[in-house]
């Protein structure tokens, strides 16, 4: 019989300052497989956990130091970000304020296959599709060159760009049986599922060549290495599936494990990067104005793991590296990001040896959007009845 889970609250060590309360109780998901859910009071001065009972009183006091840990090496002595918010559009007027989610569920319109792993029905993919529509048009209007990548991605590569280091806690890997007749033959007659997982002894995969890919625009990247870049600068756009494997973190569409995402990605020299991710900020906002989308763009951080996310963070909020469009979801009075203008410097220019005509290192960003997201988001403020949804909706769906 499963064991009931146990609900364990304790002080944090100093009080977690507001600004980091969500990132420090995501980061908690990832601390001990125990944990069923974290939480943090308002105050930032208790970590309230639900755990998977049956701990002793020695296991609770290890799992006790991990989380201080984390608390200690992610809020300590941080100190707040600037919040740059580059519009705000919070306040429109929008019809619908329900949950979308258990109707949804109930129409079959979406089905939950797996943890974080869901199906979308004609609905939903035909609003997709319509935004996938206006996407496409606007990368048209950069001129961008249409590009498809694999789903997979390199290990190689993404050790070239550190990407282990920074996100270790979201990767996904790819794996497949030893090249033994053996190891087949056993797997092939012992292998079921149970217990939350294939009962396959781990000895039976082999090392890990491939991952499923986190991000589009990497790949993008990747085909451009160790060159001079063509031109001297490039635009190009694509859609592709990414994963992010997000814990306990993955309960509703808000979070997927498998998601895609629509990138319009720049290469070329700095200004070059930076103005045309502010063009397209500015294509974006007309767009999300003529649908009526309730939204704001804010200076964000990327979710680095707890080793790499002062520094890290510190760093994106100084030079303004990244913003989010965040939409507002007005049943739980929140918002959630369906997208990103982000510039990466010349980091990815440096590490996969990018060249420009000058001979210095090419510098990147892209603008991207996460569409099962803003699908969620416009339920969430105009319904499942498309005839209340915008005009410009309803006609590309007509
Ligand atoms: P970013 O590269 O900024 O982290 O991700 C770009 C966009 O992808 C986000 O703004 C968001 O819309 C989407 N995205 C990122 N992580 C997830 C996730 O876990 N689930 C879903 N559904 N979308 C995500
Ligand atoms: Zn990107």
């Amino acid at each position: 019989m499963a064991e009931r889970a146990a609900e364990h609250s304790f002080a944090s060590a100093f009080p977690i300052p507001a600004h980091l309360i969500g990132q420090v109780q995501s980061r908690l998901a990832y601390v001990d497989e125990a944990i069923q859910t974290a939480a943090i009071s308002e105050d930032g001065g208790t970590v309230r956990l639900e755990l998977a009972g049956g701990l002793d009183a020695a296991a609770l006091a290890a799992l006790e130091a991990k989380v201080l840990q984390v608390v200690e090496e992610m809020a300590k002595g941080a100190l707040p970000p600037k919040v740059e918010v580059l519009e705000d559009h919070m306040a429109r007027p929008v019809p619908y304020a329900e949950d979308p989610m258990p109707e949804l569920l109930a129409r079959g319109e979406v089905s939950r296959e797996h943890t974080g792993i869901y199906s979308l029905g004609p609905l939903v993919t035909r609003l997709i599709e319509a935004f996938e529509r206006y996407f496409v048009e606007l990368a048209a209007e950069f001129g961008a060159a249409p590009q498809r990548f694999p789903t997979l991605i390199s290990a190689e590569k993404l050790d070239r760009v550190n990407y282990f280091r920074a996100f270790p806690h979201s990767l996904t890997f790819a794996t497949h049986l030893r090249e033994d007749l053996h190891v087949i033959n056993d797997f092939a007659e012992h292998t079921h599922y149970e217990e939350a997982g294939l009962n396959a002894p781990p000895e039976s995969f082999s090392r890990i060549q491939a991952l499923l890919s986190p991000a589009v625009c990497y790949h993008y990247y990747f085909a451009l290495a160790d060159k001079p870049l063509p031109g001297g600068q490039l635009i190009a756009t694509a859609v592709g599936h990414c994963f992010r494997y997000e814990s306990s973190n993955l309960n509703t569409l808000e979070r997927l494990w498998d998601f895609t995402m629509r990138e319009v990605i720049f290469v070329g020299p700095a200004d070059f990067v930076l103005e045309n991710r502010e063009g397209g900020r500015q294509k974006v906002a007309a767009f999300l104005e003529r649908i009526g989308l309730a939204y704001l763009v804010e200076s964000a951080n990327d979710p680095f793991f707890v080793g790499e996310f002062r520094k890290q963070a510190a760093f994106q909020n100084a030079f303004q590296l990244k913003y989010e469009i965040r939409a507002r979801l007005p049943f739980k009075d929140g918002s959630l990001a369906v997208g990103s203008y982000n510039y990466h410097q010349d980091f990815f220019g440096r590490h996969l040896n990018i060249s420009l005509p000058d001979g210095k290192p090419a510098h990147t960003g892209c603008v991207a959007f996460g569409l099962e997201r803003l699908a969620y988001a416009f339920l969430c403020q105009f319904g499942l009845d498309p005839a209340a949804w915008p005009a410009e909706i309803r006609e590309v769906l007509a």
